[in-house]
């Protein structure tokens, strides 16, 4: 664990001082992404130290064939990977022959990192005495462009400082890489082509059983005090790597740089037989421009990114970081531009969460892209799930559902299942319940009602079908149950009514009831098809009714709140503050049998429920499931500080807010839950976007018109941010006195502020 070493500033994430203990938790911290392509901060040079190299490329996965001890019926067959690609950042580089390995220096000093993230770049640079006792200094510039999101450049600059000598750049590629995660330590590329045409160099290889194909290439360009020389330079092929050598000799206090083009092209993009030519172009482009105006692009790229999505706040530098640091690290991750793509748990930051997606995305990502982006991204991810259909249909077919029924995967690639815990991948079916919530949130956002006549109500019905026949009826409580649950709070496995899944269950079915009655009155061309594509029928909605009007919810009379599953009320109730802090995280303290009998709540999952259907209950009501459930929540998933903050705001607890609202904004900042160094939470990020936006913020969307409800914790001055809401841009600024609104756009609209309607009209301030 390495907390406290960030440098709190406005737009960047800083170090100082270079630790080989903080260099995997950098790597995460400091990765780079443009939303089709991402790698950790390696460095360029070899470091032998420890270290967790990643370089990840959007949808290109592995099928990991399954390990388990006991095999049960229904396993998937493999675990979706996210892969470890070919490394193209690799620059080795030598004076007088003696190898630049920060691990094996004399000495390191004035080491800082910097990931500008107004600008999109990552920076390092140093002062090192090598071993030969030369002293250099390095200046090392990254990014991966937004613009042609094929290429990534590198600006890798030394200055000898106290001799004459020669440097030596080993710029390669390498295609013989293997992914940390592996269940049977085997490789998942085969190189099939190392080649070279003057100096532009390429790897063709592919992926193992998912045949991707891919095109790592990198061109390099030397240069002495600024000027491009002519430098000669050899070239080694092996196997799976090639290599170019470019020798300079540079006198001292003379800068000599290597500068790097490199990506991938794969076959997701581009014809097989085109890879070369592919790659070639992107080069030529790159050559051309050059890393000034490359970076020139990059930065007016990243503007525009930030010109909508950016949220100020003023009078807390650590506040304002975290904030920047989520929203920068969700754009690195996915831009909307390519709905065959998602949102990963780590984006393009780590392997774990080996699949791509989880309910993650419709649970929490989409308010994020719907209020930041255009509505179409939304749309996007939708139609990703839409897209799944089949294979969700199939996928509860092989749990033995019938009639259509859809259960959607824990994680995928490719709609496939590919989790393989039992009790996560056959339980915890409330994910389900989260493509359907998703639908309702965007259509309540953006008004967009085709969306479900269009291809919505497809998967609400599937959807409703599951739950419909998941429940059985108990004759000794007369109510449907829903046995052998996971609900969010992992550390409770197969229970029994788990209230959330029921909630969510009961709510679905009467979601698509309504839904169905509404497309019939508006779209009925849509609905006939549906309808006969479905085969659905009166007897079977009768049954969907008769399930929901009498699904079971277990209640505590005594605590007034619904119990978050049956028997929950045996376990022994310790509030966490009574827990001696040394048993913290205690999914790295515990042993899983006692976490699973223990009281501790991982994340939300009662209170999920409050958070999803709010409307439907009481603030007091709220309050009271809040007090009950948050003492003994442990948060130990990213998804949790998040809704807490957002609730506690709504029950104008702003301090405790703005507490949980610190602790989801710099979950990986501060590596509160002491696994950084695996990668970021990416997901959770958008869930930060919330705590500032509905928590402090208190916007909801109610019958096609935005409400807030603003409040402001006390450290800060201001904050604001800007939503688009139906075409329209919502800037809204908060003080401690006042709320201004100032709509960029060209239609007045109605807002709903503490309870009073007020109209905003286009480009003039409404001060509230
Ligand atoms: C959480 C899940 C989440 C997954 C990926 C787990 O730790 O419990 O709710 O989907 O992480 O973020």
């Amino acid at each position: 664990m390495n907390q406290d070493y960030i440098q709190p500033n406005e737009w960047s994430i800083l170090e100082e001082g270079f630790d080989v203990e903080r260099v995997k938790s950098s790597e995460s911290l400091f990765s780079i992404g443009n939303g089709v392509m991402g790698q950790r901060a390696n460095f360029e040079e070899n470091y032998s130290g420890p270290s967790f190299q990643g370089s990840y490329i959007g949808g290109v996965y592995y099928p990991d064939k399954t390990k388990v001890g006991w095999w049960k019926n229904g396993y998937p067959e493999y675990f979706a990977k996210v892969l470890n690609a070919p490394n193209w950042i690799g620059i080795n580089v030598f004076i007088n022959d003696e190898a630049l390995d920060l691990f094996t220096c004399k000495k390191v000093e004035d080491f800082k990192r910097e990931l500008n993230m107004k600008e999109g770049f990552h920076r390092r640079s140093f002062i090192a005495t090598l071993p030969n006792d030369i002293e250099i200094s390095v200046k090392a510039t990254r990014f991966l462009s937004i613009v042609e999101d094929e290429l990534g450049a590198i600006d890798f600059e030394i200055e000898v400082l106290n001799s004459d000598a020669e440097v030596r750049f080993e710029p390669y590629l390498d295609g013989g890489i293997t992914n940390t995660d592996a269940n049977w330590e085997e490789r998942f590329w085969k190189t099939l082509e190392v080649k070279s045409e003057g100096d532009k160099g390429f790897v063709l290889s592919k992926t193992l059983k998912t045949e991707f194909h891919v095109n790592t290439y990198m061109q390099s360009e030397v240069l002495l005090d600024g000027q491009k020389q002519d430098a000669d330079f050899t070239k080694t092929k092996t196997e799976d790597k090639l290599t170019f050598s470019y020798s300079i000799n540079a006198e001292k206090g003379q800068k000599v740089s290597l500068r790097k083009y490199a990506g991938y092209v794969t076959d997701m993009n581009h014809k097989r037989s085109d890879l070369v030519e592919a790659a070639s172009k992107v080069l030529d482009y790159a050559t051309k421009a050059g890393f000034s105006k490359l970076l020139q692009e990059q930065k007016e790229a990243w503007e525009k990114i930030w010109e909508m999505a950016d949220i100020t706040i003023e009078g807390d530098v650590k506040a304002q970081q975290g904030i920047r640091f989520n929203i920068f690290q969700l754009n690195q991750t996915y831009l909307g531009k390519d709905e065959r793509l998602n949102i990963g748990p780590k984006g393009f930051t780590g392997e774990k969460y080996g699949g791509s997606t989880y309910w993650d995305t419709e649970a929490y990502c989409i308010p994020f892209y719907m209020a930041t982006k255009d509505q179409q991204v939304a749309r996007n991810l939708l139609t990703y799930r839409y897209n799944h259909l089949d294979k969700a249909i199939e996928n509860a077919e092989k749990l033995g559902f019938t009639n259509g029924a859809a259960l959607y995967p824990m994680v995928t690639m490719n709609g496939e299942e590919s989790h393989n815990e039992w009790e996560i991948t056959f339980e915890e079916i409330h994910r389900n319940g989260a493509m359907v919530y998703a639908i309702y949130n965007y259509v309540r956002y953006t008004g967009d009602f085709d969306y479900i006549p269009e291809k919505g109500l497809e998967v609400m019905i599937a959807i409703a079908r599951f739950w419909q026949q998941r429940v059985n009826f108990s004759e000794q409580k007369n109510k449907y149950v829903m046995l052998g649950v996971t609900g969010p709070n992992e550390y409770e496995n197969n229970v029994h009514n788990n209230w959330y899944t029921n909630y969510l269950a009961k709510w679905c079915i009467e979601y698509c009831l309504e839904t169905i009655e509404k497309v019939k009155e508006s779209h009925i061309e849509d609905y006939e098809r549906v309808m006969g594509k479905t085969k659905l029928n009166e007897g079977e909605m009768a049954k969907w009714r008769e399930v929901a009007e009498n699904m079971y919810f277990p209640y505590s009379e005594k605590h007034e709140v619904f119990l978050q599953q049956d028997g929950f009320l045996d376990k022994e109730i310790v509030p966490i503050a009574e827990l001696d802090k040394s048993q913290r995280p205690i999914n790295q303290k515990w042993s899983w049998d006692r976490i699973l009998r223990s009281c501790y709540i991982k994340q939300a999952d009662v209170l999920q429920g409050f958070y999803f259907f709010e409307d439907h209950f009481s603030k007091k009501e709220l309050e009271k499931h809040f007090d009950y459930y948050e003492p003994i929540t442990v948060h130990e998933s990213s998804l949790s500080p998040c809704v807490h903050s957002i609730q506690a705001a709504l029950l104008g607890r702003t301090k405790q807010a703005y507490e949980f609202y610190l602790r989801t904004s710099r979950l990986d900042l501060d590596d509160y839950n002491k696994e950084v160094e695996q990668g970021c939470h990416i997901t959770s990020m958008a869930g930060t976007w919330m705590s500032i936006v509905e928590g402090f913020g208190g916007m909801r969307v109610k019958e096609d018109q935005l409400s807030f409800n603003p409040t402001i914790p006390e450290d800060w001055k201001t904050y604001s941010f800007k939503v688009n809401f139906r075409d329209q841009i919502l800037k809204v600024k908060v003080t401690a006195d006042k709320t201004v609104f100032f709509l960029e756009g060209d239609n007045a609209i109605e807002i709903n502020v503490n309870g009073k309607v007020i109209e905003v009209q286009p480009n003039q301030e409404c001060v509230v």
